[in-house]
Order: C-alpha cells, then structure tokens, then sequence
C-alpha cells in the first residue's frame, strides 16, 4: 500500500459526470448514484461480538441486505434506510462485462520480464485480447516460456503474430506464472523493450479471497480480516473508477505497491506448496461480498498500512488523493507488533557522506547537531535542521528514510538522535501509517470489537454501503 495516486476529487467528480452523461462512454465502473443517501454505517454490518461472528459468517439468513433482496428490494437496502425522496445507490458497469461481477486486471510482472514462465494441467485456449478470435490451443503447458519475438510473442516453440494474448484455461484456477496459480485468465503482452507483461484477470471477489491472505494473517480474529475484506475491495474499485481505465493494461500491482495478491496456491524456492486463498478467506469475502466504504456517496482510496506506531499518519500529508476520512487517530491498538518502537544506528560517516549529496552541506564539515522542525504541512513527516560546521540545511523525514536505504527505517515517523559514533534513528511503525493500522486492526478484534468499529475508528466519518448488482432496467439504461 504504498502508491501515490492522482486526485480522488476528479474521479469522484467525474463519476457523477459519467452518470449524467450514461456512463457507458467511459471508465468508471461502479458509479454511486448521486443524491442524499442516508446514515449506513453499522446497519448493513451487524455489531457483532468475535463469538457471534464465527458462527454467523457466510449465514445470509442473518445478514438483513441479504433478507431485504430476497423480500424483493433488488438493491439490497433496508426499507428504514431509504427515507422518501432519496433512491438507494446502484452500480453501472463497464460495457462487456457481467453486470455486477467486475473483473479485476492485476500486474504480476512488476516490472516485465524477458520471460515469464506458464504452466497448466488441462487445454489453454490462446485469443487475442478482448476478441473472440481463436489463435491456438495447448493441451496442457508444462513451464512453457513466453518469450518476444520481433512481430509478436512466442509461447513455448509457437510464435503468435499478436502482441496482446489472453490464455484461457478450460477450467479455473489452471493457469500458472512463475511459482504462482491463478484464477482467471492471463493476459500477455508484448513490451517495446522486448519484455513480457503478465497480467492476471479475474473476478473481484476472487481477488479479494486472496488479498485478505496474501495481507493479513490468518491468526488475526475475524472482525479484523473482515475490516480487511472491506478496505481492500474499497481500495481496488477506487483503483477500477479512476479515470482513464480504457487506456490503462491493469488496475493494481500484485504487490504491496498496492495490495499483496498471491493467486490460489504459490510454490517457495524450497518448492512448498502454501495456500493463496482458503476456505476461510472465501467465507470472509462472501460475508462481506460487495460491502465498501464510502464518504459523501463515494467510494474514497482506503489507504492503509501494518503498524501505525500509536496513532495513523493525517493522509493529507502522504497522499494528494486522500479523503477527510483517511485522517489521523489514536491508535492504542498495534502496541503488540514488533515494529511498534524501533531504533537503528547510522554511522556519523555514513549519514555525513550521504547527506553531501541531497543538502548543501560541505562534506568536510563535522555534523554537530540535528534537531527536529515542525513540518512544512501538518501530518506530514517531520523535518530536521541538521548543523554541520557553521552551516546547517533543512531535510524532510521522507528524504532521510530514502537517503538511509538499506538501513530498515520500517517508516517516516521518527526521530534523530547525535551520538558520540553514530546518528540514531528512533522510529515508530511500519509502513506510511495512513488509514487502517492492520495491526491495530487485530488488536481492536482481539479486544472484541466488530468489523464496522475497526472500520469506523480508522476511517472516523465512513459509511458502509453493499454495493449490489443493478436490476436490469438500470444496467441497460446506463448504456
Ligand atoms: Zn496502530
């Protein structure tokens, strides 16, 4: 979770546009309908206690959207919860796909490759991307390498004079990359650098089953993995509505570049075989499948990170794109995790000689001081007045952390201290410390709190809402 991201505003913005303008045109995916919508939060999600969650997870009977749909309200929303004059929320889609089911393009080639290894146990149908055009069949691959070739791409000994393939497996989840199963199908294309990027294509909710995995320990009690649930498939179809989709390969990394995504089974080098998703985690995502968080009727980017050290970092002063609810709060919950307080010496050498190349400062000259500044915005990380001889220059924590690579600074909240060999770096933390502290997150579960009061706490002024498919009429007039 670290990407940077442009202006929410805008999305937001053009996501009513699109709306009024019938949406089909364009990127955006899931549009909330404008409109005044009221207070959700902690009515679509029962407060529950950890007991009562194990034993009511996955239990549509005891979910009151799942009985208001079956008592024939198709968006899914309580009648008390749609006062006269307001119209609950819909979901648009994209042209060419299932109303509803949005598919989610994930890069598992960050960045591409010369060659990316494919394997399957059953026929792989190989077509161009987004054509129903057969180009081959494979009865089965056996660690097969795409490779480029100067009009295409190449999959074992078969060359493909098409720079864009998609590989569609005759049952799912088939598909290997590298040391990686995949639900879905994979798309391949053909780089101007004569690299392979790989990507995988499959259903939201199937991404999500993984991502609670591949981003939270299973040992972490239910209410935090299902917060997780929420927060990643809020994160991923914020990453789905931004503007320009059309234009783009895929809509997140596999990474924590934006959310660790491992597939169904992932091999290790020691050639274990370990589970990407599980019973469990699919239990997870269908108790809350389609459930995001949103803020003024729209989703916002659900930025979140492992150890907050205490209290979140302001997303203001990290993102361009965050969201009043991505703002900072106490957080006495993450006291537990291993990188709460840590502390790392840099030798004075060192911190001199790589601070000459980002300050003014002359490298002969001794450093005498360091002290902290308050920082240019406020919830950004600190600066620091670093002295050295007669002259001193003004460094930002961001710059520090970078400028010290290779020294495990876990984040940017810290503090510099001069002693007599060494500088140290006391911090707090791991990661940006924007939104949802996971840890914190296993501690409020731990605690006994529900899955809407991590998320209530973490994002204060959040509303969930089920995002469910619209009723056919909907779907057809929005194209
Ligand atoms: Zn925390």
């Amino acid at each position: 979770m670290f990407q940077r991201l442009s202006g929410w505003r805008r999305a937001a913005r053009l996501s009513v546009l699109l709306l009024l303008a019938g949406v089909a045109s364009a990127g955006a995916l899931f549009v909330l309908r404008p409109g005044s919508l009221p207070a959700l939060v902690q009515r679509h999600l029962p407060a529950r206690s950890p007991e009562r969650a194990a034993g009511s997870a996955g239990n549509s009977a005891a979910d009151p959207l799942a009985a208001a749909a079956a008592s024939g309200n198709r968006a899914g929303f309580p009648a008390e919860a749609d006062p006269a004059g307001s119209e609950p929320p819909v979901i648009a889609d994209l042209p060419g796909e299932v109303p509803g089911r949005p598919m989610v393009r994930v890069c598992l080639t960050d960045p591409a490759m010369e060659q990316v290894i494919l394997a399957a146990a059953g026929p792989v149908t190989v077509r161009p991307v987004g054509s129903p055009e057969v180009l081959g069949r494979f009865p089965s691959l056996n660690r097969a390498g795409c490779t480029t070739t100067r009009t295409g791409l190449k999959i074992g000994t078969r060359s493909f004079a098409a720079s864009q393939l998609e590989l569609i497996p005759a049952r799912s989840p088939d598909l290997w990359v590298g040391r990686h199963q995949y639900r879905g199908t994979i798309r391949l294309y053909r780089q101007t650098s004569n690299r392979v990027l790989a990507v995988n294509v499959l259903p939201l909710e199937d991404y999500i089953a993984s991502v609670i995995n591949g981003e939270m320990p299973a040992a972490f009690d239910q209410p935090a993995r299902e917060a997780q649930a929420i927060v990643a498939r809020t994160y991923v179809l914020y990453q789905l509505m931004r503007p320009g989709r059309q234009q783009r390969l895929f809509d997140v990394y596999a990474s924590t570049r934006s959310q660790h995504y491992q597939g169904t089974q992932y091999e290790t080098s020691g050639g274990r075989k370990l589970a990407g998703e599980t019973p469990r985690s699919r239990q997870i995502t269908a108790a809350t499948a389609g459930v995001v968080c949103t803020w003024n009727n729209r989703l916002f980017c659900t930025y979140y990170s492992a150890v907050c050290g205490g209290q979140t970092a302001a997303g203001n002063g990290v993102f361009s794109d965050a969201a009043p609810p991505v703002a900072s709060v106490p957080c006495e919950w993450c006291s537990k995790a291993e990188r709460y307080r840590w502390s790392v010496e840099v030798p004075r050498a060192v911190f001199r000689e790589r601070l000459s190349g980002r300050t003014s400062l002359n490298h002969s000259s001794p450093l005498t001081a360091i002290r902290q500044a308050a920082a240019t915005v406020p919830g950004r990380p600190p600066d620091f007045e670093i002295h050295a001889g007669r002259k001193s220059a003004r460094i930002n924590a961001s710059s520090v952390r970078r400028m010290l690579s290779g020294y495990s600074l876990h984040s940017s909240r810290f503090e510099l201290s001069l002693e007599t060999d060494d500088v140290r770096v006391t911090g707090r933390g791991h990661g940006h410390g924007v939104g949802l502290c996971q840890w914190g997150a296993a501690g409020m579960a731990g605690a006994g709190h529900s899955c809407t009061e991590i998320i209530s706490h973490y994002y204060p002024g959040a509303q969930l809402l089920r995002l469910l498919p619209p009723a056919v009429s909907v779907s057809a007039s929005a194209r």
